[in-house]
């Protein structure tokens, strides 16, 4: 299936685009707006990988994977003309709702007087130590921010890479140095014990402990959590900085507008037209000297159905496992990088349904209507439980009491279900993909979606009755519909050794690859998961660079 205006004249363009998830489909707008010709290649018959709306029940519309906005770069936005193609955030009136098992619950957001009113109720404690957290939080968060859009040193025997490392470290040690241990700590501890440090409240530490676990197979109090919790804390909303929002349409409307300014300029984007593998010339040889050695050089790509394209630079929006253990032969990577990779951190262990409602749910203890119904619902009552949900997930593969993360963004946007009725995302922690003894996700799957229903009936009681069809995505579905590699929504791991310089790989920080004119674009890439824009926004800057 062809979506551009103009089928491709030829088999030949300036690069080849592998995916079109939102990294791809940005990647290729910066490139054509250079006046490359570019062509992307979709396996899915719906453009923008994990950023997708679908009808997952007759009349019924909604985010199919990711399901809310915030980490979406301001640039890539205003670069790519995201709200001249229709782009519009919502805001949540109210930013998180914790139920509480006794029929309590803590709010949060937007403003920080109400969230200070509520932390209070308490501990008043909490609520006077709460701006200093932000502060604390704020300053890491500029750090990093600072960051996205820079490409991470490789070699520093280079001068724009020792420049690179050079002006970082600068940066950093021109920081207090309260903040510097800060900002360490934030890298390196679990966010469990930095909560621990700041808060005595369970549900306010739940409400900032649910960050470090998205997407993340790990209890709150494993060291490098605290990373998580930042990387999940660098976004805004209309200018509105650390707010979530939700795209009108869902999250297939960014990827829509992004897939709209690619064919205003020019972008030939093929569906259905799965990669089978990447095109390459000349044989590896390393040499002596590890510095110099023969790279063999990427020719283009081969369809599925055995067509070929050529392109002298070809971007992969795939992730990292699926590019370097699938579509090139393993004699083209040198054998260090390709036993990298294949240790190469994936699984998040996540488990996503939408269920479409005929009522909205009506949680114990609070009104049947309300600002709580717009915002980020979360099931995880305290750190400890979160802690349980990990420990019991490694040793059965599924958590019990599961962590659940309940969006009904229906309440705010009436185009994703009919009138009256309503839709929800539930985003749910930890399910291995690797379940022992055997066991398979196609046998598990209803079982688990029941648990998680039960789940959220505890607190809201009419919520299974409420429901009037489902769709389900195991983390074995997650990698067969959206090619994630272990069902991992981030393309591996946010862990300290997959960050940054060693994202996928230390001396390919860069976007390059072993591979002469091979490049990472997709979320493999520094700054790592989520719909952010920024490892497409600097993978197509190297393209552009190594061109000249
Ligand atoms: C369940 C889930 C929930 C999430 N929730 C959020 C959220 O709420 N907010 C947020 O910011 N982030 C969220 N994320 C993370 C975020 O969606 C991803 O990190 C991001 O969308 C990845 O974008 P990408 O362009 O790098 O890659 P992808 O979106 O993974 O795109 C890669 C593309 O490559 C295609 N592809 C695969 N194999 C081939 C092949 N052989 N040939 C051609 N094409 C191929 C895929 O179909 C896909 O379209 C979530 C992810 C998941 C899965």
């Amino acid at each position: 299936m062809i979506l551009s205006s103009r089928k491709p004249l030829a088999n030949q363009f300036d690069v080849l685009v592998i995916g079109g998830g939102h990294n791809g489909l940005t990647c290729a707008c910066y490139l054509a707006k250079s006046g490359l010709k570019v062509a992307i290649f979709e396996r899915r018959p719906i453009i923008g990988g994990a950023a997708v709306t679908e009808e997952f029940h007759p009349g019924f519309r909604n985010s199919t994977a990711s399901y809310t906005v915030s980490l979406l770069n301001p640039k890539v936005i205003t670069d790519l003309r995201l709200a001249e193609h229709g782009l519009q955030i919502l805001e949540r009136p109210m930013q998180n709702f914790l139920p509480l098992p006794g029929g309590d619950a803590l709010r949060a957001g937007p403003e920080m007087s109400r969230t200070l009113a509520e932390a209070a109720r308490f501990s008043p404690r909490d609520a006077e130590r709460l701006p200093g957290y932000f502060e604390m939080l704020g300053r890491a968060v500029a750090l990093l921010r600072s960051m996205l859009l820079q490409t991470p040193p490789t070699n520093l025997r280079r001068f724009p890479d020792l420049w690179t490392a050079l002006s970082f470290g600068r940066a950093f040690r021109a920081l207090p140095l309260r903040t510097q241990r800060e900002i360490h700590e934030l890298f390196t501890r679990s966010a469990g014990e930095l909560l621990d440090s700041w808060f005595e409240g369970e549900a306010l530490k739940a409400l900032y402990g649910f960050d470090a676990v998205v997407g993340n197979y790990a209890s709150p109090y494993t060291p490098g959590s605290g990373y998580v919790l930042l990387h999940h804390a660098f976004g805004e909303v209309n200018g509105k900085s650390g707010i979530w929002g939700h795209p009108r349409g869902g999250m297939g409307a960014i990827t829509a507008a992004m897939a709209a300014e690619a064919r205003c300029l020019g972008v030939h984007i093929e569906l259905e037209a799965p990669v089978r593998r990447v095109l390459t010339q000349g044989r590896r040889v390393d040499g002596r000297s590890a510095s110099r050695p023969i790279r063999p050089k990427v020719t283009g790509i081969e369809l599925e159905d055995g067509r070929v394209f050529t392109a002298p630079q070809v971007a992969a929006n795939v992730g990292p496992r699926l590019l370097f253990l699938q579509m090139l032969e393993p004699e083209v990577l040198p054998q260090d990088f390709l036993e990298h990779l294949q240790r190469w951190r994936v699984g998040s262990a996540s488990f996503r349904m939408n269920v479409a409602l005929s009522e909205l749910p009506h949680f114990n203890g609070q009104p049947a209507h309300g600002e709580h119904l717009s915002s980020g619902i979360i099931i995880a009552p305290s750190l400890r439980y979160m802690d349980r949900a990990h420990a019991d997930a490694r040793l059965t593969g599924m958590s019990r009491e599961p962590i659940i993360e309940l969006m009904i963004p229906s309440t705010i946007d009436s185009t994703l279900a009919p009138p009256g009725a309503h839709v929800a995302s539930l985003f749910c922690q930890h399910f291995d993909y690797q379940l022992p003894d055997g066991r398979s996700w196609d046998h598990a799957r209803d079982a688990v979606a029941d648990l998680i229903i039960d789940t959220v009936t505890q607190y809201a009681p009419n919520f299974r009755a409420s429901i009037l069809g489902r769709s389900i995505l195991t983390p074995l579905d997650l990698e067969r519909v959206f090619g994630l590699s272990g069902g991992d929504i981030f393309h591996g791991a946010l862990g300290l050794d997959q960050l940054w310089a060693a994202r996928p790989a230390l001396g390919f920080g860069d976007y390059r690859t072993p591979v002469r004119g091979l490049y990472l674009c997709g979320s493999g890439a520094h700054p790592g998961g989520g719909v952010t824009g920024a490892p497409g926004h600097n993978a197509a800057r190297e393209i552009l660079r190594h061109r000249r």
